[in-house]
């Protein structure tokens, strides 16, 4: 039987290892199994790969290597940073300011923290997905103590004025947190010269390992821990590093930054091809976020009365891996929360398909996909109950 060629567009959920990283934490799983913490030969040798990891991170975003804490990820990280800030800053005030389309990790974060009698303002977005900047000049208030916006948006790549909400949150003397996860690697990030007092990073979507991210934290800010136990990570972050995952991350940060132009070139013109085959191929669709300030390897588009839960499982039996928009909550078709946030309708989030390039796309996967989708589109709108229900029948 033939091998079914298999095409992955879902590069936001996931990145494939990049081949240096993979040689260098074989490297390290071969040659270095010692604790860093202990303090004969193999522990040091642990500390070494540590502490090389450390400054490619800090060298990436412009830190101090003191500056750098290791996390089991972007999900950690942005708990740290929002409930330890919060936490720490409590005498201070008990509100927080973040985007209603920031990820769960952000979101289910301020939740919490809400539990706890501390109020967060949810700052809404335009039609494009741009955070509304008056909105959080209005929110500030004697009560604030942390700004959290993610640099760039997952879902529909649009990235946000973060340079300006630096410097906002430092002249009201408020923390300022980004989620960069989606966008190390897409564009240019020196925390010093933005002003960013935390940052995360998530290994697995820049070409590195999962399980793995890291917390910036800028020396001074105030700061309470999230994981409790031993002295690692400078007393920050307890637990035995899991130092082969911290080495592919070091080194998948350091290839990512190298070539953030180069990278950005390849995905502009993917993109460019790829929406060019697909408008031509297909009628009535939209295209969602915004038009120029946006990361490259990412096009959402809404196929007006297509299910996007539909196309997604009938793309995978061709071997075509994309998701929808939406976050799938038991197996319900939930609308997304940030294409909700965009003002789209509840039958407009759920019939948009995400499609995220990477460096290894080709245009033979996107010549592969156009007339795959083309096919399915047709057929799930044939079936659509959103057709059904809208009246429409030309599609
Ligand atoms: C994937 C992602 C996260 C979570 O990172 P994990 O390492 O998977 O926990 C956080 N924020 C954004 C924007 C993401 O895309």
């Amino acid at each position: 039987m033939e091998k079914q060629r298999v095409v992955y567009f879902d590069n936001a959920s996931t990145t494939p290892m990049s081949n240096e990283v993979y040689r260098e934490m074989i490297d390290a799983y071969g040659s270095v199994y010692g604790n860093p913490s202990s303090i004969y030969k193999a522990g040091r040798d642990a500390g070494e790969l540590l502490a090389k990891a450390r400054e490619r991170v800090a060298k990436a975003i412009g830190a101090k290597p003191s500056e750098i804490f290791f996390t089991s990820g972007g999900s950690e990280s942005n708990n740290w940073a929002i409930k330890g800030i919060a936490k720490a800053n409590r005498d201070k005030g008990n509100h927080i300011i973040t985007s209603a389309i920031e990820h769960p990790s952000v979101l289910e974060s301020c939740r919490a923290l809400e539990r706890e009698g501390f109020k967060v303002t949810y700052i809404p977005v335009d039609e494009m997905g741009v955070i509304k900047y008056s909105e959080i000049v209005k929110a500030i208030g004697p009560d604030t103590v942390l700004i959290s916006i993610m640099t760039a948006n997952n879902e529909v790549g649009t990235i946000q004025p973060i340079r300006a909400i630096a410097e906002l949150a430092k002249a009201n003397e408020v923390a300022f947190h980004t989620d960069a996860v989606g966008a190390i690697g897409a564009i240019d990030i020196n925390v010093k010269e933005i002003g960013i007092d935390s940052l995360s990073i998530s290994g697995h979507k820049i070409y590195g390992p999962k399980g793995v991210g890291v917390l910036y934290v800028r020396e001074g800010l105030k700061i309470q821990k999230l994981i409790d136990g031993g002295h690692q990570e400078n007393d920050m972050r307890a637990g035995t590093e899991n130092v082969p995952a911290i080495v592919g991350l070091g080194k998948a940060i350091e290839e990512v930054t190298e070539n953030i132009e180069e990278n950005n070139k390849h995905l502009r013109s993917i993109r460019k091809y790829f929406l060019k085959q697909v408008s031509t191929l297909i009628h009535n669709i939209s295209l969602n976020g915004h038009p120029t300030q946006r990361l490259q390897g990412n096009a959402s588009i809404s196929f007006e009365a297509a299910e996007g839960e539909a196309v997604t499982v009938m793309l995978d039996r061709e071997g075509i891996c994309v998701s929808t928009g939406s976050a799938c909550a038991t197996g319900l078709n939930a609308p997304s929360h940030v294409l909700m946030a965009m003002g789209k309708e509840v039958e407009d989030a759920i019939s948009t398909i995400r499609f995220t390039f990477s460096k290894y796309t080709t245009k033979e996967d996107i010549d592969y996909m156009a007339e795959r989708l083309r096919k399915i589109v047709k057929k799930v709108r044939s079936i659509s109950a959103i057709r059904i229900y809208k009246n429409k029948v030309e599609l």
